[in-house]
């Protein structure tokens, strides 16, 4: 199995040590040939969306990288990686527009910027979570199941081969959410 991790800038170095070390093999996407490389899966780092989102426009990477999910690739996101994804941004256009949410950027306000919970994860019970300026889910479509939920607010979901998390399981030591994602490839 392997899984391409967008690499542009963010938190990608994390995501490959995490599915590497649950057997499977990653390379890293710099630019538009790397989306003709063979991937089974594709995981959207955390990081600054505005910049991964220029990035991905510059390097004309969107169009296909869209079209890729769309077709069924399974995609994981996480926190800037969910924002990209979004359909729909708060108050900001959309970048990929893959899945049916609406996204508020840095939704936990100045104070509670960066902060570590524990919440249960779909029926896995609680995993460790970490955010970081993060994101939240405001809205969400009908074809999308709700796995976590922070303070009353959307903080991972599913639709179809979509999966995203406003916080990062890359950075916390617990492989739930990547399990779950590599299942995912499995399943497809
Ligand atoms: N606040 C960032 C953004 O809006 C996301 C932060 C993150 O990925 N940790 O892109």
């Amino acid at each position: 199995m392997r899984v391409g991790v967008l690499a542009l800038q963010g938190a990608f170095a994390e995501h490959r040590r995490k599915v590497e070390n649950l057997g499977a093999q990653s390379f890293e996407i710099r630019g538009k040939k790397d989306l003709d490389r063979q991937m089974d899966g594709v995981i959207l780092p955390g990081g600054e969306s505005t910049v991964i989102g220029k990035l991905l426009r510059d390097l004309e990477m969107a169009g296909k990288l869209r079209t890729m999910i769309l077709n069924g690739l399974p995609a994981f996101g996480t926190c800037a990686g969910l924002i990209l994804m979004a359909q729909r941004i708060k108050g900001e256009s959309a970048y990929l527009a893959t899945m049916d949410i609406t996204a508020r950027r840095n939704a936990y306000g100045r104070q509670l910027g960066s902060f570590w919970t524990e919440e249960s994860f779909g029926e896995e019970g609680k995993i460790p979570m970490t955010f970081i300026r993060a994101p939240y889910i405001d809205e969400a479509g009908n074809k999308v199941m709700v796995l976590a939920s922070t303070g009353g607010k959307i903080t991972a979901a599913r639709q179809d081969n979509q999966l995203v998390t406003a916080f990062h399981p890359e950075l916390d030591d617990d492989d739930t959410v990547h399990r779950y994602f590599l299942d995912m490839i499995k399943e497809a």
